[in-house]
């Protein structure tokens, strides 16, 4: 069960959704309470509701949190394999220019996606922004 504050001071207790499952069901962009509908209605457009169980997806506040975790990502990687290039090859600038570069563009667009819907399938799950019934925000 999770706890919640009414706006007028009292509690309510509301049923624990499960997070692993939220996470993973939003990292395949899938509705988090469903796991059928989709999450997306365009790349990055969440539908406003489920088109399969009619949950209200258009609570959540992913904001800059995908793209923040994104760069920090594909950062990681990126620098990694530069690294791990440099050290282990000796190999020409303009393979870098071949093969980093593209990567640099095509990781964040293939991981902003599930990113956000992860995202989405944590706020779900944990009641935050306007998934509280108690507490709708918007
Ligand atoms: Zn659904």
């Amino acid at each position: 069960m999770s706890v919640t504050i009414k706006t007028d001071g009292t509690t309510a207790a509301l049923p624990k959704r499960p997070l692993y499952k939220a996470l993973t069901r939003g990292w395949r962009c899938k509705c988090p309470a469903c796991g059928e509908g989709k999450l997306f209605s365009a790349y990055l457009k969440v539908n406003d509701i489920c088109p399969t169980c009619g949950e209200e997806l258009f609570h959540h506040r992913a904001d800059d949190a995908p793209p923040y975790i994104t760069i920090l990502l594909v950062g990681h990687i990126l620098v990694g394999l530069l690294l791990h290039l440099e050290m282990v090859w000796s190999i020409p600038p303009f393979a870098y220019l071949l093969t980093l570069v593209p990567l640099a563009v095509v990781l964040p667009l293939l991981l902003l996606p599930p990113i956000k819907g992860a995202i989405v399938g944590l706020q779900w799950a944990n009641y935050m922004h306007g998934f509280d019934p108690y507490n709708k925000d918007d």
